[in-house]
């Protein structure tokens, strides 16, 4: 059974170790660099990026990160988490930095004032069934890709999830809504690069 940490530096990481309990894998929250060199894959939570990036740094788990996912560590980041995952962000707030790992651009809260929180189906690459139920909260969305980056799902015609290799962002929140699909995918992920290396 893969283990698979959630960053808990802030966020909704309860909701993301329930989410991967159910997705059958073993869930540790992640907070110091001894906690991540034991993962096989790691979830960076949705909250708030700006938070998120400055807690890592100050924890020094910012450069362990950068250099696990450029080693190829299977990484998910909902929300502010996707933020985390972006090579750039368009407008970043004083001091905000990302881990990186996905050639794309994000826009910050990008969905808008009018529409801070939405539902709504999404459809989603390599997910069967029904489209997953998208639950955006004041969410970026990816202003653009770089060639290596896979667009999995766009809603409104702005890209709203990617993945690039063994890193994977979505815009909405699968970990909030009760439906394990997009874990399972990641989940598959970790257990395929398991596999690869063994
Ligand atoms: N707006 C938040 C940010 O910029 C993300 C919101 C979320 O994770 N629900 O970090």
């Amino acid at each position: 059974t893969p283990v698979i940490g959630v960053l808990a530096l802030q966020g909704d990481v309860r909701e993301h170790l329930i989410a991967l309990a159910a997705a059958d894998a073993v869930a540790r929250p992640v907070r110091r660099p001894e906690e991540l060199a034991e993962v096989d894959g790691l979830i960076v939570p949705g909250g708030e990026s700006t938070t998120i990036s400055k807690l890592a740094v100050l924890f020094g788990l910012m450069e362990p990160l950068r250099a696990r996912v450029r080693a190829g560590l299977p990484v998910y980041g909902s929300c502010a988490g996707m933020i985390m995952l972006a090579d750039k962000i368009l407008d970043p707030r004083s001091g905000q930095e990302t881990i990186g790992g996905i050639d794309m651009i994000v826009r910050r809260n990008a969905f808008g004032r009018q529409n801070e929180s939405f539902e709504a189906k999404v459809d989603v690459t390599g997910i069967e069934g029904d489209a997953v139920e998208g639950l955006f909260i004041r969410a970026p969305w990816v202003e653009s890709v770089g060639a290596e980056a896979e667009v999995l799902a766009e809603y409104g015609g702005h890209i709203v999830a990617v993945r690039q290799g063994n890193a994977l962002a979505t815009s909405f929140h699968p970990e909030l809504t009760g439906d394990h699909r997009v874990h399972g995918l990641f989940v598959d992920m970790v257990r395929a690069t398991r596999t690869a290396a063994s």
